[in-house]
Order: C-alpha cells, then structure tokens, then sequence
C-alpha cells in the first residue's frame, strides 16, 4: 500500500517518558535513518538570519539558539524492511515509521517570541502540557549530571543517534541544526568555519536536507515542506499504480488504549481537485502569505497542485531577496494535512516521507543492495551533507576544511560519544 490517509504519532513529555524510553532507543537504533523538526520559541533576528553573508548567517542563528529554546521536536524513525516479494523488491521501498511528538522546556530563563507564541498558539499547540509536562532541558556543554547518571532525555536520544551513525534529515537543515546542537550537544563554537568542523566530526551518519533534495535534485517548482510532503504523496500512490519505484510506508500497530497517541489525518482528495480556483500565487510559491487570513485567493494545498502553478523565475528571485524569512518556519499548514498541536511531530514525517520518496526516485543502488538498511547502500550519495541556504543557489556543503580546527567543545563530547577516535 502506496497509500496512507493517518499518521500516528506518540506524545511524549515527563509522565510517560520512563515508558517510551526504551521503545524510542529501540526506534532510533534499527532506523535507516531519522528525520527531526524542531519548533522554536523564536529564531532572533529575521533579517540577520538571512543575510547575505552565510557565516554572519550563522552568528546570528546562533545567537537566537543561546537566547531562546527548543519547545517541541518530532523525531520520525524510518527502518528499511525486507520486501515481500520480487515484484515488489524491483519498484519499492518498504519502511516501518515510529513517529514521537517530544514536549521540551529548556531550564534556563529564554526569550519567548510573541509571534512564535502566536504562530503556535493558531495552530493548536499546547503551552500548558509543555510548562506542566515538557522534558526539561539544560542547553550548552553536558553538565556532571549528564555525564554521571543516565537519564531519559533527549540529549541521550540524540546521543545514541550519533553513536549509532543514523543518517539525521531536516527540512531546510540550517536554523534546525544550529539549534539542535547548542540544545542538546554543546556549546556552538564562535565560528562558523569551526561549526562545520564540528558537525563533520560529531555527525558522522551524515545529515540530509530535503528542501536541498526538493531544489537542486528534484528539481520542484516549490520547496516548502507542504508542498513538497503532498506532491511526494500524490505521486507515491500514482508510482504504485504505474510499477514505478514508489515508498510503502508502513506503521506499527498501536494498542487502541494508548493514550498518548493521536492520528493525523492527511488523506489525499479522492475527487478530482477544483483547478479553476484562483490560486494565490506567493501562497503556492513560498507556503505562506502576507494577508493569511484575508487573502481571497485559494491557499489549499490541492488546488495548487491540481493547477500545477507555474512559477515565475525572476518574480521569485525577486520575493527571495525581499522578504526570505525562514519560508518554512512562519506560514500555516495545510488545511488537509491538519497537524494540531503536533506539528513537530508530523513535520518530522513529513520530511521524513519526502526523502524516502526521493531516495526511491533518485537512489541509484537500493534494487542492487535488497537487504540492507543503510542510506549510503540505497543511494543519493551526492546530497549526503549538503545544506540547502535560503536565497542561494548552491547548497552549504558540511565537509571540514583543512584550515578549520574542531572546537574544543565538540572534541570532548566526541571523545565521550566515540572513544579515542580522533
Ligand atoms: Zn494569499
């Protein structure tokens, strides 16, 4: 089955983590690979943060990750399996999803954006479960405490990834992995050089970034996470039906009586879309608008694929320049794929679900290699490290440079996570 109308995915905050513990260790370490979004209680400086300049990019979103906090991430764990038949091995790949919606609340006192706030707030998340229940968490170095007693955090979540090398994807990779290393790796070095020492050494599954896959090797007209997870979606089930290489996502089955599982719902339309709407058209370019709540033009995600949107180059450029904000963080969700008050959640699915599509698509080498789990033996070496860089058109590539020097730091934790390695 190509197709899929739920998701579930499991909340979890301090009075179920003792419980989930084991069965999220056991996600991560049998994952091919993991992808993880991150909701934020701001980002700094919007202007700095895409500036021209890439490493005063990065001193700004670094800024913004010591001064404000993590508040939720959704971590969606892909685990090859074996196909069940020959037919099946030739056109698809199969994977067993385990997706967990984390509430977090950073011990430090932080900046909370309003409209981060009110961002969040319009789309159902919940502040009160985050204050009462969210896994607190103190950012920077590891403490003693980290070190000397082993506790069910997500510092050890993210510890046992690296140790076991599991390829992490995020969509549009940067702000997401600025922040997920001064949260819960160490403290970002000064450096921007030194920074992507540091993730070339500590990351050694490597990282993917679906916005980078969706440009520059899909090549979609739009690269927003929604528009991206829909197209793959729609397109998965049409693969299928053509005996084109295509994803079977498939999801354990979860006792009725859970109580911290919720479902989403994101079901493809079953008729033919309405394509003689007026489409708004920096809606379908760049998923959000100015004028949400009162633009008369359709914002529906459906409709903007049915009328395949063609997409003025240089009027793009032009809004890139003039107004890239983060296009992926500020702009509301799908009416269909409705993701209330577990966006972190279903946002980690859905990048998730983009790159096993894309690696079905692209991958090169995942017919020859039917048994294995990994990345690397199934295909799309040449987007493993590469960034995408909002208003570039080239991508970041995380390699280090033989002028760069690994951050104290990071060589520590390194040392903690891998032995004497380097
Ligand atoms: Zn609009």
């Amino acid at each position: 089955m190509a197709s899929f109308a739920k998701v579930p995915v499991i909340d979890v905050h301090s009075s179920n983590i003792e419980e989930l513990y084991n069965s999220i260790i056991l996600a991560v370490r049998s994952a091919s690979f993991v992808a993880i979004d991150l909701e934020l209680s701001g980002i700094g400086d919007k202007r700095r943060v895409n500036t021209k300049d890439i490493a005063e990019r990065y001193e700004a979103i670094s800024e913004g990750a010591k001064t404000r906090s993590v508040v939720s991430l959704g971590i969606s764990c892909f685990c090859r399996l074996p196909s069940f038949s020959k037919s099946e091995e030739e056109s698809a790949l199969r994977f067993a999803i385990q997706t967990f919606n984390l509430f977090l609340l950073c011990k430090n006192n932080h900046i909370i954006e309003s409209s981060s706030v009110k961002f969040l707030v319009q789309h159902g998340f919940d502040f009160n479960t985050q204050y009462k229940y969210g896994l607190l968490y103190s950012p920077g170095d590891d403490t003693n405490e980290d070190i000397e007693t082993d506790q069910k955090s997500f510092r050890n979540i993210l510890n046992e990834i690296l140790r076991c090398k599991v390829p992490i994807v995020f969509h549009n990779a940067l702000i997401d992995i600025v922040f997920l290393y001064q949260s819960f790796l160490c403290e970002l070095p000064k450096n921007f050089s030194t920074f992507i020492a540091d993730l070339d050494l500590a990351f050694k599954g490597g990282l993917y970034d679906t916005k980078y896959l969706a440009a520059f090797i899909d090549r979609m007209q739009a690269t927003y996470l929604e528009y991206c997870f829909r197209k793959c979606q729609s397109e998965n089930v049409k693969n299928c039906d053509n005996l084109k290489s295509h994803v079977i996502p498939t999801f354990p089955a979860y006792p009725s009586s859970m109580s911290s599982i919720s479902f989403l719902h994101c079901e493809l339309p079953r008729k033919p879309v309405n394509d003689t709407h007026c489409v708004c058209k920096r809606y379908a370019s760049f998923g959000w608008c100015l004028d949400a709540e009162n633009c008369k033009y359709s914002h529906d995600i459906d409709e903007i694929l049915a009328v395949d949107f063609k997409f003025d180059k240089v009027r793009k450029r032009k809004l890139q320049e003039n107004e890239s904000v983060d296009d992926d963080r500020y702009q509301p969700k799908s009416t269909k794929a409705r993701s209330s008050g577990h966006r972190a959640g279903f946002d980690s699915y859905m990048t998730g679900f983009v790159f096993g599509f894309l690696l079905s698509r692209h991958g090169t080498s995942w017919r020859e290699n039917p048994k294995s789990k990994k990345v690397e033996d199934m295909g799309l070496l040449e987007a493993k490290n590469q960034i995408y860089l909002v208003g570039k058109d080239f991508g970041l590539q995380v390699k280090k440079s033989n002028f760069a020097k690994v951050s104290e730091a990071c060589r520590k934790k390194c040392k903690r996570l891998y032995g004497e390695c380097e």
